[in-house]
Order: C-alpha cells, then sequence, then structure tokens
C-alpha cells in the first residue's frame, strides 16, 4: 500500500475482506472518549476495528455459570463488538494461570515467575474451545485474526470445527528462545496447533527467528522462506512491528497543554528537568530498575530532574502482582523519603489512568521520556512518547534494548535497564543533551514512525492473510512473498 493509510486503513481492509473480518482477543476496548487504554493491544485493535467494520469478539471479564456464557452486542463505530461472559469454572485458571502465569512470563524470558498446574493447561484449552465455538457462528465471514499468547491453540479448535476460512495469528509479546520455551509445559503440543494458522504475525525479526526455531526443535520441521508446512498446510511467519497513529498523539499534545492534569504537573516543577514512565504495573516493566537508577542519579546531581511515573495496577487477581504493587510503593516511598526535600518530590508516583489526550500532554511536557521493560513485545508507550514531542524542542528517549521498538528506534538513547550505571550515564546524558542532537535523534524516530503506523500494521497483514486464501496445489505453495505461483488455484470461490 502507498501513501498515508490514517483515515483510510479502516476502509480498505473492509473492501479487502468485504466487511468481513472477525478479530478475537482476550481484552477489548470499547472506545469511550477519553477512557484510557488498558493496554497496547486493546489501543491498537480499537481504531481498525472502529472503521473497517469488523466483529471483534472477546471476554466480558464477567464470568457466567453455564458452559457458553452470555454474549453481549454493542456498535464500534462501523464495526460491532461482542463480548462473552466465560465460565467462572475455568477463567481463572485460563486467565491468571496459564495465560498470566505461565506463558506471559515465559514470553518475556522470566521463568523464575512461572507457575504451572495442570489444571491451568486443560482449562486454557478449555476456553479455547469455547471461544472457538462461539465463534462459529461467523463462520461465513471472510477470515479471523485472532490476538496474542491466550489463544494460540484456538485456530486449531477452528479447524476441528470445520472453518477454513483464512486465520491469522498476531503475536504482540516476544517470543522467548529456545532454551526458555522449554520450560512451558506442553510446548510441543502448543506450536503443533499454531500451525493450523495460514499466517502468524511477530513484533520482531528476532521473535521470528526464535518460532522457528522452537518448531524446528519440537516438530522436527524445517522451513523455507519462513513458512512452515505441516499436516494443516502451509503457516506463512512473517514480521509486522505494530505501530501507532502519530498524528493523533502530536494532534492531542499540541492542544492538552491547558488540560488541568497537565497544568498540575507543570506547576508542581520548580525548575526541574521532568522525565517520565507510564506502565501498567507489570514484572517486565523494568519499574523497581528505573527508580534504583533514579535514586543513584539523585545521590550525585540531586534536583536536577523529577520523575512523574505512572504505574496503572494491573492483573490484581495474581498475587505476584499484588506483590510488585506493594513493593514498588514502599521502594517510591522510600526514595522519596531519602532523597527528597520539603519543597521537592524526587518521584510523582500516579497509579490512576489517564485518556491518551491528557497522556500526550503530559508525554510533550517532560524532558526525558524513559521506557526501560526488562522484556517487551513492542512497546507502545516508547512511540507514543516521541510523537507527542514539540518538533523544534523535541524530549529524549531513554528505550531498553529489550522492547521491541529498540528496532526502530535505534536513535535512541539505548540501555541494558538491569544495568544501573549504564541507566544512570543516560539519565545525566539526555539531561545534557543540546536541542541540535536532540532533533536529529527525534527526527530520525518519527520517519520510522510515520512509516510503520498501525493502519499500515493492520492493512499489511490483513492483506497478506487474504493472500491464504489462495489454496495449496501439491508440490507447490503460495510464495513467501505472497506472490502466487503460476498453477494454483483458488480456495474459495467468493472474492472480497
Ligand atoms: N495507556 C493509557 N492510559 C494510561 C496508561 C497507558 O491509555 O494511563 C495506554 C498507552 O497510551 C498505550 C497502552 O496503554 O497505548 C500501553 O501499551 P504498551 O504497549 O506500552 O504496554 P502494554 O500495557 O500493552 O504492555
Amino acid at each position: 500500500m502507498q501513501g498515508d493509510l490514517t483515515p483510510r486503513a479502516g476502509q480498505w481492509i473492509a473492501a479487502l475482506t468485504g466487511a468481513g473480518l472477525v478479530v478475537v482477543s482476550n481484552r477489548v476496548a470499547r472506545g469511550g472518549p477519553g477512557e484510557p487504554m488498558t493496554g497496547g493491544l486493546a489501543a491498537s485493535l480499537l481504531s481498525i476495528v472502529e472503521h473497517s467494520g469488523a466483529i471483534w469478539v472477546g471476554c466480558s471479564g464477567s464470568q457466567g455459570d453455564g458452559r457458553h456464557g452470555n454474549a453481549s452486542v454493542q456498535t464500534l463505530g462501523t464495526g460491532a463488538l461482542v463480548t462473552l461472559d466465560l465460565p467462572a469454572g475455568h477463567y481463572d485458571r485460563y486467565y491468571e494461570g496459564f495465560s498470566n502465569s505461565t506463558l506471559w512470563p515465559a514470553f518475556h524470558s522470566l521463568p523464575n515467575l512461572m507457575q504451572d498446574s495442570q489444571g491451568d493447561y486443560q482449562s486454557y484449552c478449555e476456553i479455547n474451545a469455547l471461544m472457538a465455538q462461539a465463534l462459529h457462528q461467523f463462520r461465513d465471514r471472510n477470515a479471523f485474526w485472532v490476538h496474542d499468547y491466550h489463544f494460540l491453540v484456538l485456530g486449531a479448535e477452528l479447524r476441528k470445527l470445520g472453518i477454513d476460512r483464512p486465520i491469522g495469528f498476531f503475536l504482540h509479546t516476544p517470543w522467548p528462545p529456545l532454551a526458555l520455551m522449554k520450560h512451558v509445559p506442553h510446548h510441543g503440543e502448543l506450536i503443533e496447533s499454531m500451525l493450523a494458522y495460514d499466517l502468524i504475525g511477530f513484533q520482531t525479526e528476532g521473535d521470528r527467528q526464535n518460532f522457528l526455531a522452537s518448531v524446528g526443535s519440537d516438530l522436527g520441521l524445517g522451513t523455507e522462506d519462513g513458512g512452515v508446512i505441516s499436516h494443516y498446510g502451509l503457516t506463512r511467519c512473517q514480521v509486522f512491528p505494530i505501530g501507532i497513529d502519530p498524528d493523533k498523539f502530536a494532534q492531542h499534545a499540541a492542544n492538552s497543554s491547558s488540560h488541568s492534569d497537565v497544568a498540575h504537573v507543570t506547576h508542581g516543577l520548580s525548575g526541574e528537568k521532568l522525565a517520565i514512565g507510564v506502565d501498567r504495573l507489570d514484572h517486565t516493566k523494568g519499574i523497581p530498575e528505573r527508580i534504583e537508577a533514579f535514586a543513584h542519579h539523585w545521590s550525585k546531581n540531586p534536583r536536577t530532574i523529577s520523575l512523574l511515573q505512572i504505574a496503572n495496577p494491573s492483573r490484581t487477581g495474581i498475587q505476584t502482582y499484588r506483590d510488585l504493587q506493594d513493593s514498588v510503593g514502599q521502594l517510591v516511598a522510600d526514595v522519596n523519603r531519602k532523597y527528597g526535600a520539603g519543597d521537592w518530590t524526587p518521584i510523582r508516583y500516579v497509579t490512576k489512568s489517564f485518556g491518551q489526550d491528557v497522556l500526550s500532554g503530559l508525554y510533550r511536557t517532560a524532558q526525558v521520556g524513559v521506557v526501560t521493560p526488562l522484556r517487551d513485545g513492542m512497546n507502545l508507550v516508547a512511540k507514543e512518547y516521541v510523537a507527542a514531542q514539540n518538533p523544534n524542542d523535541p524530549g529524549v528517549l531513554i528505550l531498553s534494548k529489550f522492547a521491541g521498538a529498540a528496532d526502530e528506534l535505534d536513535t535512541a538513547l539505548l540501555v541494558d535497564p538491569t544495568k544501573v550505571e549504564e541507566m544512570v550515564c543516560a539519565i545525566s546524558t539526555a539531561i545534557a543533551m543540546p536541542r541540535e542532537e536532540r532533533v536529529v535523534r527525534w527526527r530520525a524516530m518519527m520517519t520510522k514512525i510515520r512509516q510503520g503506523t498501525v493502519h499500515r500494521w493492520a492493512a499489511d497483514f490483513v492483506s497478506q492473510l487474504e493472500k491464504s486464501r489462495l489454496a495449496l496445489v501439491p508440490g507447490k505453495a503460495v510464495s513467501h512473498d505472497g506472490e502466487v505461483p503460476s498453477g494454483s488455484k483458488r480456495r474459495e470461490a467468493d472474492e472480497p
């Protein structure tokens, strides 16, 4: 696709799929004005669904007592949102258990946080099967696009029900190195089921390579040009780095300086610079490591910068997350006591969520953005911070080299978040960086962000998924650049 996709990607997807796309994710967004986003996935999919006429199916967050639970439907722009109450008997083991206490820590290379019980895996498979049954009513739609680690085996469940439409899968998290994947119970079964997808998308080339290594090791299947042929047929594995809508953040940032939340922050500053961190309270986000680094900085350079840390409580049903919340709160209190003064608070710690309009204003107010996860699939906050800057006087992004965003935003100050000295050095460099250097670095990042918007991401994925509608001829495959080899034919008669 050429040109600026911002206003048109939704319509373009609609044209491609005949408004027939079904999007599936665990969490959904409802799209009220100024409503905070509960994570990068929901933020990304909302505008796609609103403009493409897609049906977005996800979990309501409420639990039903029956096997299938209730479904509720509401309109979302030109699309629709269908949310399901999933059965209480399985939901916690599926969501808090296998998804977030086994797969999430494993995929983020934090094996010490992994918990597992045999029952969790069974419930995970059960919920995937129930979701497939709920999706069966949409079997005549043109294509399915499944999102994230909650639904690794959903494609295989849909195939069992006879659905033969193209089914794509996008992983928002990293895919871990082989040695870590081996810690995941049932890893061979999970990977084998994933080959039911026609197209699997990853955030980075490293994730794609790790996945293909797992396929080779667990299933003994070779790959050619990133494609894997199994008894399901061809699965193409490609990289689609997720983006944002940069114009939206730039406009919000330019317009929101008078918002009371933004004015409150600016008013509280007494001449020092401001750094901002915006994260869910998650072990992967490196929040304690970041606070330690700032504490080291303040021990030698007091009052040169303060930190606004927005830390949204997340997955509070899980004990390790509640423990993290307590320990970060305690750490902030200790650091503020040690380095603060009557008229100065080093860390302003906010657990409230903001709409992205306010967030944009806060990003722009801060001279330094600190995005230092231990591991992250992409990290949209990094891109949002850059997009919200004043082009003539932009701030500096300190970015973990272990975030997917570092592949693109390589003119940020890249750091290893576990190395305190490296972080401290980056904080000093950011504070002192001259305007000319900030502008050069910022322009390079903005070029990449503009080239890879969320709209382009969605349009690229869906156009590749549409190519899965081409049938395989024995001994031939759809070539991996998506072109049709001569002799190929349609699997489906109906066109988009
Ligand atoms: N976000 C928000 N309000 C807040 C904090 C965060 O709307 O108070 C949004 C933020 O703009 C971003 C998303 O939540 O789009 C977080 O995505 P990211 O990829 O950085 O991290 P994730 O939470 O998905 O791990």
